[in-house]
């Protein structure tokens, strides 16, 4: 085997695409930016958080691939002009990635969800995703091809770990991308999301209500299923990269969860039997 193959540089998987990330000031966004920017793509990042939005553009190593524009995903005229600043730029859109979020406060009982709360979480994740979604076909439609992806949550796989209104958003988003895989199919437009597991992101401490992020990853491993290796905001990353480019061509309508199978047992179960079963 000629030695140099394997010291060629990576395979630029969305050489020439143009991608617009929601929420991509910060964590998974911010990742999948630099990583889309690392495979060729021009990225368009929006958030609300100006100074870190223009502060991951500012990195040299990334040569310019990213550029920021505010966006508040929740108004519509916001999103528009996201859409149009990516098309203007770079004279098309072929990657829109729905990922902004809001956690809301923590597990609150019933009784005690308040309508402002439930508002917002759904105005940001559902709202948000829908605009994303509506601005993006807008333009992929006559253009024939497209991918649009969104951020859901384990929240749609393990049940009780999240507040009602969160998980009850998320699950909003599940249907989203269901409902949309289906309506965009004819015009060649792909539609999946992914379901990550706790990440420590600034979301996650905040909700935790820590601010080390090794303390949380610690926390989250002492629970997971899957032992040795921890989620990491760049696996996220990873995941997008897969469904944004041409390796999943004919995936669509997919919740790819990225939690190491913790949905896919009850550790309660072993727990409280392990006497009574060897
Ligand atoms: P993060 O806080 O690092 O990033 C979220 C970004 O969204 C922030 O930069 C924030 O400013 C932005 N944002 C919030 N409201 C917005 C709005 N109205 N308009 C535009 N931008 C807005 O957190 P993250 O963990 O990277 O979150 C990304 C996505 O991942 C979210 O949808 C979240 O619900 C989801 N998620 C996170 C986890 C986790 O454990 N971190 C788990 C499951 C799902």
């Amino acid at each position: 085997m000629n030695g140099a193959s394997l010291l060629a540089p990576i395979a630029q998987r969305l050489a020439g695409k143009v991608a617009l990330i929601t929420g991509g000031a910060s964590g998974i966004g911010e990742s999948t930016a630099r990583l889309f920017a690392k495979h060729g793509a021009k990225v368009i990042i929006t958030d609300i958080q100006d100074e870190l939005g223009f502060s991951v553009c500012q990195d040299k190593s990334i040569n310019g691939a990213i550029s920021y524009v505010h966006c508040d995903v929740t108004s519509e005229s916001d999103v528009q002009n996201a859409v149009n600043t990516a098309v203007s730029k770079h004279g098309k859109l072929d990657i829109m990635f729905n990922n902004a979020g809001y956690a809301g406060q923590g597990k609150a009982n019933i009784l005690a969800v308040e309508p402002e709360g439930y508002k917002r979480s759904f105005d940001v994740n559902v709202l948000g995703s829908f605009l994303g979604a509506k601005h993006a076909a807008k333009v992929m439609i006559p253009a024939k091809r497209g991918t649009i992806l969104f951020t859901a949550s384990c929240a749609t796989q393990s049940h009780g770990l999240t507040s009602h209104i969160y998980t009850a958003a998320k699950h909003a988003v599940v249907g989203l991308t269901k409902n949309l895989c289906v309506e965009l199919g004819q015009y060649g437009i792909r539609v999946n999301c992914i379901s990550p597991h706790g990440v420590a992101t600034p979301m996650l401490l905040k909700h935790m209500g820590i601010d080390e992020k090794k303390k949380a990853e610690e926390i989250i491993s002492s629970s997971a299923n899957l032992k040795g290796p921890v989620l990491e905001v760049g696996d996220l990353a990873e995941a997008a990269l897969f469904l944004a480019s041409e390796e999943s061509k004919y995936v669509s309508g997919v919740n790819l969860v990225v939690d190491g199978g913790f949905s896919t047992t009850n550790a309660a179960f072993e727990q409280s039997t392990k006497k009574f079963f060897t």
